[in-house]
């Protein structure tokens, strides 16, 4: 079945394409390809390029300062990004705290935070998680203070992503120990150079530097940056993760990862014949296309059922959960896909440089460190465990 958009959506993804196309340096778009990390300048600028066209923030309103597309646009505008290699948003600013400060924010939160999210000025981090509190993310135990025109923060998160690259974090923080662990969290939203907070690295198993663990010492948090009302923050972080995990399906870039291995494939021989051609290989990249085609005629169901503003349910943990088992299995086949090529490790994929030159496919040596940490998709924003039984829960079982 070949599915085909209306002609203006038609319309809508060739005039992103060729924006895409014009604009995007050809050495960012080799390191989306060749699964190397984007740096901070990379990300920022190219942040800035789409304010300049009127193309960031996809999902904000006209009033917001977004481009106030539909659910149809913004489904094209990601899959055309993707398939055209363009550096994957950041989600924490504007796909993440932006919807909570939309919903809840005062007028001068608003107005201060969105602009300078939109342009990545506000580069912020998540912290949630800590060290005992993951999918127990109630459990949470960084304490918060009230000092009058202040919060005092004292405590650590862990898994924190990109915030070695952060001048923001939005934070959980527990506001009251005597209520249900439920109704004593706070959200705050605050700078990442003020005093008392520290940033360490955690290096992670494919060598690279994402995550790390951040600690507060009598961290002085201006009132300003508490984010709705004062222990309402669970329900503030649940509105959140519903954005989080719709974003983690990651149809566009699976689609374009999809083809990368068929031509991976077709270039790799086994006894003679293109791997592309082998019966038992190319039964299981159908199978997985299938799978992805099924994927993706969900998410679209979704979106032709979803009104404006309507905010994802249920329907998150499922995208998240097949988005993610498919992100691993494409990773999985392009390792098989260039055997014993895939063994050198380009452990410093970090930010990609390396002047030995490749033994098989170029990209062969990021093959290993890929794979090993495209891991993380079916746990971070909620293992995939935890997906499963908000589904069973939903459904009263
Ligand atoms: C690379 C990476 C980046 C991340 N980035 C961030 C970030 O930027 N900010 C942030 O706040 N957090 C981040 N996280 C944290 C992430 O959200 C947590 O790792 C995740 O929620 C799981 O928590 P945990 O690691 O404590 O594992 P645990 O909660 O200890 O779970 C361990 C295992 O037990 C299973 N399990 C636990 N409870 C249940 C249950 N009730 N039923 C069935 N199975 C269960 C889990 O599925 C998992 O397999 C990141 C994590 C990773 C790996």
């Amino acid at each position: 079945m070949e599915l085909t958009y209306p002609k203006e959506a038609q319309d809508f993804a060739e005039q992103i394409r060729a924006f895409v196309r014009a604009e995007l340096p050809a050495a960012i778009k080799q390191k989306v390809l060749f699964h190397k990390r984007i740096s901070r300048d990379e990300q920022v600028f190219w942040q800035r390029k789409l304010v300049e066209h009127g193309y960031a923030t996809p999902g904000w309103s006209k009033e917001h300062g977004g481009p106030g597309w539909d659910a149809l646009q913004r489904h094209v505008y990601d899959d055309v990004m993707s398939e055209e290699a363009a550096p994957p948003a950041i989600p924490f600013g504007e796909s993440m705290i932006a919807p909570v400060l939309f919903a809840v924010g005062t007028p001068e939160q608003k107005a201060h935070y969105l602009p300078k999210i939109r342009t990545l000025e506000y580069f912020f981090c998540q912290g949630f998680s800590e060290p005992g509190a993951g999918s127990d993310l109630a459990s949470l135990k960084t304490r918060a203070i009230d000092k009058g025109d202040h919060w005092e923060v004292n405590g650590q998160k862990t898994w924190t992503s990109l915030a070695q690259y952060a001048n923001m974090i939005f934070c959980l923080v527990r506001t009251d120990t005597e209520a249900k662990l439920q109704e004593g969290i706070t959200m705050l939203v605050f700078p990442m150079d003020l005093p008392g907070i520290t940033v360490r690295p955690i290096i992670t198993i494919d060598g690279g530097h994402s995550v790390n663990e951040t600690f507060f010492d009598n961290v002085k948090v201006p009132k300003f940056g508490q984010i709705g009302e004062p222990n309402k923050g669970w329900t503030y972080a649940k509105l959140l993760l519903g954005h989080e995990r719709t974003s983690i399906a990651r149809i566009g870039q699976s689609k374009r990862e999809l083809r990368h291995l068929k031509a991976l494939a077709s270039e790799q021989e086994s006894d003679g014949t293109p791997l592309m051609e082998q019966q038992a290989f190319r039964e299981k990249v159908a199978a997985l296309e299938i799978e992805l085609a099924a994927l993706e005629i969900t998410a679209l169901r979704i979106i032709s059922t979803a009104g404006k503003g309507h905010s994802p349910g249920v329907e998150a943990n499922l995208l998240k959960i097949k988005g993610s088992e498919i992100q691993q299995r494409l990773t999985e086949m392009m390792l098989e896909a260039v055997g014993p090529y895939g063994l050198p490790f380009d452990t410093n994929k970090g930010l990609g440089e390396t002047n030995l030159p490749p033994i098989g496919p170029e990209e062969a040596a990021s093959l290993g460190p890929n794979y090993l940490m495209t891991r993380v998709v079916s746990i971070y924003g909620g293992s995939n465990e935890i997906q499963r039984n908000i589904i069973a829960k939903s459904l009263g079982l």
